[in-house]
């Protein structure tokens, strides 16, 4: 039997996701040994301060604060320390000395995934980072490797557990978004500073990851269109509920046809909450669950679903990079990353095709509701639903008159306009509210 070589592994961070890592590595040497047709022997593991308690009991003598070192001794290099510096600068020297890197930093690769795509393919080693986008669940590799032979139309991901969790709540429960959040950050599941995952910053950068590798086209955080869910009302989720939807943050990736400057084709990247109706997949991600559904022309409807965020499960989706790294490196084939041949350009918001849902309080006049059909008319924006509530006081005098109305797709720009035309009509009390809307 031929001896198994051994590489060198480098882990860079021991938080979270790191001490799962370094237990896994330690714990299931012989199988990994066994899946990755080398020894991976962990060489060390670089952090701020190696006297901090840690999840995992580990060798002392395994910590180091000279990641610079470590680095340049490896392999393979396993960056978890999140941010941009050192992280970036780490990650680069690695692959000039020639180690595979893996990690899980979103915010990095969303920022700056073509500079570390060049390095990587100048220096012939892999650059992957499964664990970046939506946890455990394997969906990067799904896109690049298992759909390469088919064309991706559109991507919906639900891929911010924290969000998805708030809003969740607020549906099972009538709560308002700050009695949510608070809740959240109770269970663990929201920071205390919750800016980036409320506001859609982090999903945003997963957006521009799915969209990069969906698209064969590096697409970079600011080609995405966000917004995230702190404006979100009960009363939008009681009324959303009420007409047989849920809300959910969705991260979308769209290719669109005829959208792009004379017409060419484009994609339309975009974060914002979106009304789903209830019996669609992506409605029954409850709590703090990712997903991801993709429409591709030849395999149709896929739906990936799993845990988005947590030390093991992350840890699942980089020691799956890991083997794959290693393998490359005993077979002496780094193979190809990604392909960036798509070159189609990101729309802006405007173009994106979506349907809107919009409540109107209107005054309980006869003809409104033909005046309002007719300024949709007018838009070019034609309606699938318009429904009317009326609300009586006690002596069953009329009081108000809710409308409810959802659009057919049409252009975001002719949505917005068509608002804000019906905004200027002396029939209307106030928008109550402006959702978009997919799956319908
Ligand atoms: P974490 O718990 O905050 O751990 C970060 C680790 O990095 C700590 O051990 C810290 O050292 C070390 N570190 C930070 N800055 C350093 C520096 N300048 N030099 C040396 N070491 C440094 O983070 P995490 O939750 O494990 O996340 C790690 C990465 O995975 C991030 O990019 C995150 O976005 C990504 N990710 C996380 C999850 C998740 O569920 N947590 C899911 C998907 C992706 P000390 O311990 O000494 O402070």
């Amino acid at each position: 039997m031929t001896e198994l070589r051994t590489l060198k592994v480098a882990l860079l961070g021991c938080g979270n996701v790191g001490s799962q890592v370094a237990r896994i590595l330690l714990e299931d040497a012989g199988m990994l040994a066994d899946r990755a047709g080398a020894r991976l022997e962990l060489s060390g593991i670089a952090v701020r301060n190696i006297d901090a308690p840690r999840d995992v009991e580990l060798p002392h003598e395994l910590f180091t604060t000279d990641a610079e070192t470590l680095v340049k001794g490896a392999d393979l290099v396993i960056e978890l320390m999140g941010g941009i510096e050192p992280a970036r600068s780490l990650i680069l020297t690695a692959m000039r000395n020639g180690a595979c890197v893996v990690t899980g930093n979103k915010a990095l690769v969303a920022l700056d995934g073509p500079t570390l795509h060049e390095e990587a393919d100048g220096a012939g080693v892999q650059l992957s980072y499964e664990a970046a986008v939506a946890g455990a669940i394997p969906i990067l590799r799904p896109i690049r490797d298992s759909l390469s032979g088919d064309r991706i139309t559109r991507v919906l991901g639900i891929v911010n557990g924290t969000t998805n969790f708030i809003l969740d709540q607020m549906d099972s429960t009538g709560a308002q978004f700050a009695d949510a959040l608070a809740e959240a950050q109770r269970l663990g599941y929201a920071e205390a500073d919750p800016t980036a995952d409320v506001e859609g910053h982090d999903a945003a950068s997963k957006a521009a990851i799915l969209a990069s590798l969906s698209f064969h086209t590096r697409f970079a955080l600011e080609d995405v269109y966000c917004e995230g869910i702190s404006s979100v009302s009960a009363a939008d989720i009681a009324a959303a509920k009420d007409a047989g939807f849920v809300i959910k943050l969705l991260a979308i990736a769209e290719k669109l046809e005829d959208a792009g400057a004379a017409g060419t084709a484009g994609v339309s990247v975009r974060v914002h909450p979106t009304l789903l109706p209830r019996e669609h997949p992506m409605a029954a991600v409850r709590g703090a669950f990712n997903a991801v559904f993709i429409e591709a022309e030849n395999a149709g409807e896929l739906m990936f679903y799993g845990q988005g965020a947590g030390g093991a499960p992350t840890a699942s989706a980089v020691m799956g990079d890991l083997v794959s790294a290693a393998r490359s490196i005993v077979l002496d084939c780094p193979g190809r990353t990604e392909t960036t041949t798509g070159q189609v350009p990101a729309l802006p918001i405007g173009a994106a095709m979506t349907s809107y849902y919009i409540g109107l309080d209107v005054a309980d006049q006869p003809g409104v509701l033909a005046r309002i059909a007719q300024l949709f008319a007018e838009h070019g924006v034609s309606i699938e639903i318009m429904r009317q509530t009326i609300h009586r006081d006690a002596g069953s005098k009329v009081e108000s008159a809710e409308l409810r109305i959802v659009t057919h797709r049409a252009r975001e720009a002719a949505l917005a306009a068509t608002v804000e035309a019906v905004k200027g009509l002396d029939v209307i009390n106030s928008v109550t509210s402006v959702l978009r809307v997919e799956g319908v």
